[in-house]
């Protein structure tokens, strides 16, 4: 089996760990020539050791449909440090990459990664709740155009610069929507000012943005919204907000709820050890 970019990121994810002090137990199984990691798809070099399955016998674990191969065979080393309680509770809203993670827990976070995707290959998950599976079950990123993201147990791509386009089209789609009321120009709204209240979000033209993707108007546009993008003085361009996803509406939550939005990433939330430490 050729080897995928899954591993690497994988691996990526592992460097970090090592990078901030975690230790790793070798592994003590033997695998089978020509066989791959169950849970990333791993390809098994020869002779490498690999670890007991912890899916093996849980009676909680109802993942095993993401499984890339048998439950009961050796998981990779990077597999058994994500199934670790640090992976599944403090770093499950965060970017994986080779050089490290970030946190996209915040919306100024998520705003900017959205916006700004780091060099692929990398991970782009959300946890919605405890002690999910997030790493293994999500497509790895080899593109900063579209790239997947797993938000809960969603999962699916994304378009950058489709999201993009939305949002800054927003104010001229919201202005355009009250000329069409008003039946000709109307009053110009003051842009938002900046404030911590939560009401001074961006206003914007869907119905409902859920975050945990779960309200059934998620990404529903507005029926006076939708009234104007049908009639004929629509500006072709304003036709992305048809072409929206739900992840792609869930993005847009983000930004649109985004204090500010840099341009370079924050701190990383740990740092890659350099790849000697995997031969240690
Ligand atoms: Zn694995």
């Amino acid at each position: 089996m050729k080897p995928s970019t899954i591993p690497a990121v994988l691996t990526g994810a592992w460097l970090a760990a090592v990078g901030s002090g975690e230790t790793i137990t070798e592994g003590h199984l033997d695998t089978v020539p020509g066989s791959c990691c169950p849970l990333c798809g791993h390809a098994f070099r020869p002779g490498e050791k690999g670890h007991t399955n912890p899916s093996n016998g849980s009676v909680t674990f109802n993942d095993a449909p993401s499984m890339k191969g048998g439950c009961t065979d050796p998981v990779c080393d990077a597999c058994i440090i994500i199934w670790g309680k640090r992976f599944l509770l403090n770093l499950s809203k965060t970017i994986a990459t080779l050089q490290g993670m970030w946190s996209v827990a915040s919306n100024n976070d998520r705003a900017h990664f959205l916006l700004h995707p780091p060099e692929p290959p990398f991970v782009f998950v959300v946890g919605l709740a405890k002690q999910q599976h997030l790493f293994w079950r999500t497509p790895v990123a080899t593109s900063r155009d579209v790239f997947p993201i797993r938000v809960g147990p969603h999962a699916g791509f994304v378009r950058r610069k489709t999201i993009e386009s939305a949002w800054r089209l927003t104010p001229e789609l919201l202005q355009l929507v009250a000329d069409h009321e008003a039946g000709g120009p109307a009053k110009r709204s003051a842009p938002p000012k900046p404030s911590k209240a939560a009401s001074t979000a961006q206003p914007h033209p869907f119905i409902r943005l859920d975050r945990d993707l779960v309200h059934p108007q998620h990404g529903i546009l507005k029926p006076n919204v939708r009234s104007f993008l049908s009639s004929p003085g629509a500006p072709p361009q304003m036709r992305v907000f048809d072409q929206l996803t739900a992840l792609e509406c869930w993005g847009l939550a983000a930004i649109y709820n985004a204090s500010a939005i840099a341009d370079s990433p924050p701190p990383p939330i740990t740092t890659a050890a350099p790849a000697t430490a995997l031969a240690a």
